[in-house]
C-alpha cells in the first residue's frame, strides 16, 4: 500500500511546524519535522566545538553522529547519540549554525535516507525546506507557506519572550532574513517553490484557515 506523502517547505518562522502538527493531528499522519535533524547535528557539531564554517571537520563530525526520530504522545523528539536533545535545539546560534552546516551537500546526505525511508513507510506531513523539491518530489500534497518577513519576525518575537526571553524584535528580524537569504541562495536544495506546490501567504490568515486549507488539499487527493 502506498503512502499518503504532504510536503510543507516555506522560510524561518511561517508556522510550518504549527499548521504541519495540526494537520497531521487532525489527520492522524506522523509529522515530520525535518529541520529538528539539521539542528540536532548542528547541536552535535557546536558541543564538539567545531565552527560553522569548518566544513571539512563538520562533515566528518556529522558522519559519526546517530540522529534518530521518535514519537512519543504524537510528539517527535529527535535523538542525538541515544539523547533526547529537543529542549537544545531552538536557540538562535543553533539556528544559525544549522542554515550554515545544512548547505554542505554532504550533511544533507546523511539525513535525505532517513527522511524518505519515514515516508515510504507512513502517511506523513513533512515540513523543511527541500521537501517538495528534492526529498519527496512525487509527494501527493505541496505547499510553500510564507508570510511577510515582518509577520513572521513579530510571531517569533512573541514566542521568545513568553518563554521569558529578553530579544530585540530587530534582531530577530535581521536572523531570520540571514538565514532565509542563506537558505534560499545555497547551490544544493535550496528553499524554492517546488514544482507543483500551492503557494499559501498566511500573513492575514488565522491558524485555522490555513490548517483547514491543506486538509482540504489532503481530502481532495485523487
Ligand atoms: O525549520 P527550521 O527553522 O527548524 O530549520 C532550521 C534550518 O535547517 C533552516 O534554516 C535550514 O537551513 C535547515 N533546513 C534545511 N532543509 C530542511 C529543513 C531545514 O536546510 N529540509
Amino acid at each position: 500500500m502506498s503512502t499518503i506523502n504532504v510536503a510543507i517547505d516555506g522560510p524561518a518562522g511561517a508556522g510550518k511546524s504549527t499548521i504541519a502538527k495540526m494537520a497531521a493531528a487532525k489527520k492522524e499522519f506522523i509529522y515530520v519535522d525535518t529541520g529538528a535533524m539539521f539542528r540536532a547535528i548542528a547541536l552535535h557539531c557546536s558541543r564538539l566545538n567545531i565552527k560553522a564554517k569548518d566544513k571539512e571537520n563538520i562533515i566528518k563530525a556529522s558522519k559519526k553522529a546517530s540522529v534518530e526520530i521518535k514519537y512519543i504522545d504524537g510528539e517527535q523528539k529527535v535523538i542525538l547519540n541515544g539523547e533526547d536533545v529537543n529542549a537544545f535545539i531552538r536557540t538562535e546560534e543553533i539556528s544559525q549554525m544549522t542554515s550554515t552546516i545544512s548547505a554542505y551537500p554532504e550533511v544533507r546526505e546523511i539525513l535525505l535516507g532517513l527522511q524518505r525511508d519515514i515516508a515510504a513507510k507512513n502517511n506523513v506531513i513533512m515540513d523543511g525546506r527541500d521537501i517538495g523539491s528534492n526529498v519527496l518530489p512525487n509527494a501527493d500534497v505541496k505547499i510553500y507557506l510564507t508570510a511577510s518577513v515582518e509577520t513572521r519576525a513579530m510571531r517569533r518575537y512573541k514566542e521568545q519572550i513568553e518563554k521569558g526571553y529578553d530579544v530585540s524584535l530587530e534582531n530577530i528580524k535581521e536572523d531570520i532574513e540571514k538565514r532565509d537569504y542563506q537558505d534560499m541562495h545555497r547551490e544544493c536544495a535550496p528553499l524554492t517553490i517546488a514544482d507543483g506546490a500551492y503557494v499559501l501567504d498566511s500573513s492575514d490568515m488565522s491558524i485555522e484557515e490555513v490548517v483547514e486549507e491543506i486538509i482540504s488539499r489532503i481530502d481532495g487527493i485523487k
